[in-house]
């Protein structure tokens, strides 16, 4: 039984190098799941809007395309995952990035007898997502989104996320879904990983 199986709810994570459509599908895989999406990149834009400390702390290192250090992300994060909406379970979009920042999720869950279910890495062609953020930045003015800060956030994914996302494949926890194609494609290929997963079934099927 699913509850058996997940006493707090689904912990997935969603990834993918930047560009790679995250956003737009966790936002499906959280609505058809009935779950909050929590993500990290959202908080931290949220919190320069409204020119909180943190806001302040996060914007040097989101301007030049760096990652947050870990001891201003982590405990905003665990204070994020303590807000009662968390209990039905939750999708991660933009946390953990790093090994250390998965290590810490484990030690996180681990104090509730709980952990990650499933890890979905949206996978891209560099150059169609070069091009797709060049026409985000212009839709929604986002300023960590010009060319050499898109390349360079590509290299952090590559060298800091990727081996997290092994972190994960050796556990058997890690599906690769192909992110060519449309946005209705990819999410064809995400409802197939979701019902194989026993985390979803479709209505008229
Ligand atoms: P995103 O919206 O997920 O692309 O995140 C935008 C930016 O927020 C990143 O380039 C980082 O500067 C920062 N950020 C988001 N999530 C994290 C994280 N887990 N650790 C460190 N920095 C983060």
């Amino acid at each position: 039984m699913m509850a058996e199986a997940h006493p707090h709810g689904p912990v997935i994570i969603i990834l993918g190098a930047p560009g790679a459509g995250k956003g737009t599908q966790a936002k499906h895989i959280a609505q058809v799941l009935d779950i909050p999406t929590i993500s990290t990149g959202a908080i931290f834009r949220q919190n320069m809007a409204d020119e909180t400390e943190l806001g302040r702390r996060a914007r040097e290192y989101m301007d030049a395309g760096e990652f947050v250090p870990d001891t201003v992300t982590n405990p905003m994060i665990t204070v994020r995952l303590g807000a009662p909406d968390t209990r039905r379970g939750y999708l991660l979009d933009g946390y953990p990035r790093t090994l250390d920042q998965a290590h810490y999720l484990r030690d996180f869950l681990a104090k509730s007898n709980s952990e990650v279910d499933l890890v979905i890495e949206i996978v891209t062609d560099e150059d169609e997502v070069v091009e797709r953020l060049l026409n985000r930045a212009q839709q929604e003015g986002r300023s960590d989104d010009t060319e050499p800060i898109i390349r360079h956030r590509m290299r952090v994914y590559h060298d800091q996320t990727e081996p997290m996302a092994t972190y994960y494949a050796d556990q058997d926890k890690l599906v690769q879904v192909d992110g060519m194609g449309t946005v209705d494609d990819v999410w064809q290929r995400i409802v197939e990983v979701l019902v194989e997963y026993h985390l979803y079934t479709p209505d008229n099927s």
